[in-house]
């Protein structure tokens, strides 16, 4: 809401109001989720799995892995929809959002899968790290946390259909999102 303020008046009646320009919100007053989480309006698709990946590298961010898969992979881009950092080349639990998911286009983290489904209808999530050696940060499972309720709420999205991308029906064989990846608490942490 805008800020009513006041200036002195001199009457015995109030002088109209200044209505100051409202602050730059980061929350979504309906969703309690950053704006940047919410899709383009008209461009929605019907997301109906979440797929959690980790980056298997100790460091890394959004831009650097769009560099990655640009080059390496020959992709048009990053192929995740959110990158959560873990304090090397982003933030410790920052979010940060793809190109994929503000233009809602498919992914291009989870291959194999029937008709390509995971990619078409699944969000990919991926967190900066090697969980085969070490665990995800504290601030980092908070975001995905967060941020996966967002998901899971927003789609309707059963905690059946959350799944760590190497058991994802019909992927190819991954050990991703590493075996130190909490998968039962984080289950658990969503409802
Ligand atoms: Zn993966």
């Amino acid at each position: 809401m805008p800020e009513i303020v006041y200036s002195p008046g001199t009457g015995s009646q109030l002088p109209p109001p200044l209505i100051t320009e409202p602050q730059t919100h980061i929350e979504d007053s309906y969703t309690n989720a950053p704006r940047a989480w919410l899709p383009p309006a008209g461009a929605e698709k019907k997301w109906t799995a979440i797929i959690i990946h980790h980056s298997a590298t100790e460091k890394g961010n959004a831009a650097i892995f769009n560099k990655w898969h640009i080059e390496h992979n020959g992709w048009d881009g990053v192929g995740y929809d959110f990158v959560i950092g873990n304090g090397t080349d982003s933030g410790d639990g920052q979010v940060e959002v793809t190109f994929r998911w503000r233009k809602q286009i498919p992914g291009a983290h989870c291959g194999g899968t029937a008709d390509n489904w995971a990619n078409e209808n699944g969000i990919g999530v991926c967190l900066v790290g090697d969980f085969n050696n070490n665990t995800p940060t504290d601030r980092q499972m908070q975001s995905l946390v967060r941020l996966v309720r967002f998901l899971k709420n927003r789609y309707g999205i059963p905690p059946s259909r959350i799944y760590g991308h190497g058991t994802t029906p019909g992927a190819h064989i991954t050990d991703c999102p590493g075996k130190m990846f909490p998968m039962a608490s984080f289950k658990s942490m969503l409802d």
